[in-house]
């Protein structure tokens, strides 16, 4: 399937990654998280001190940003989840950001998740899915991520910080988390991993029927 976009987007803690990784796996395409980007940059801004929301030092940070740093083991966790969100809203930071993920998928297709793939990276990708959940189910799932790599959470509490998160990515006037006019849903509340991805491979065939 060459060629072919499929552009996932939708809340955090939704399934996206691991449906788009396997989706990717099962087109033979190449997949990017945008969120590394985001989190990557925030981290940047965070090495020297900065804050996240300075306009300036993120747009810096966004700009010089290399492929090293998507490798980074700190990526993950409410300090990075905080200040991903928070140069996210920074429309430089999202315009220099753009080019790399445009090229990303150019030339063999690609599988991307994030908030404004359908939307602003690749308005005319083949197939777009927006992938949600009820904030309870997402807070568990992320939950469970967390404790599964030994950091001690609060369910409560990072179901907080998901919906205030969610929140900051919807209400922001740079590319907000909204689905695209031509996005297929797909609530993943009720679904594990293995029936969310036969659910979206049913409707990615549907489309490319
Ligand atoms: O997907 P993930 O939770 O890793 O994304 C971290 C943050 O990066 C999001 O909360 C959002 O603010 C931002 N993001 C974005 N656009 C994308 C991907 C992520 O604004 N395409």
């Amino acid at each position: 399937m060459s060629g072919l976009i499929i552009a996932i987007d939708g809340p955090a803690a939704a399934g996206k990654g691991t449906l788009a990784r396997r989706l990717a796996k099962h087109f033979n395409l190449p997949y990017l998280d945008t969120g590394l980007l985001y989190r990557a940059t925030g981290r940047r801004v965070l090495d020297h001190g900065g804050d996240p929301r300075d306009v300036a030092t993120a747009e810096h940070a966004a700009r010089t940003l290399l492929p090293v740093d998507l490798e980074r083991g700190d990526l993950r966790g409410p300090e990075a989840d905080k200040a991903a969100s928070a140069v996210a809203s920074i429309p430089g930071v999202r315009a220099a950001l753009l080019e790399f993920q445009r090229d990303f998928g150019a030339k063999n297709g690609a599988v991307l998740d994030g908030r404004d793939i359908g939307t602003q990276v690749f308005p005319n990708a083949r197939v777009k899915l927006f992938v949600t959940a009820s904030a309870e189910a997402r807070g568990k799932r992320r939950y469970a991520e967390l404790l599964a790599r030994g950091i001690a959470a609060d369910l409560a509490e990072v179901t907080d910080e998901i919906i205030a998160r969610d929140e900051a990515d919807r209400n922001r006037s740079a590319a907000p988390l909204v689905p695209a006019a031509d996005a297929i849903t797909l609530d993943t509340t009720a679904l594990d991993a293995d029936a969310a991805f036969m659910t979206a491979l049913k409707m990615v065939e549907h489309t490319l029927s």
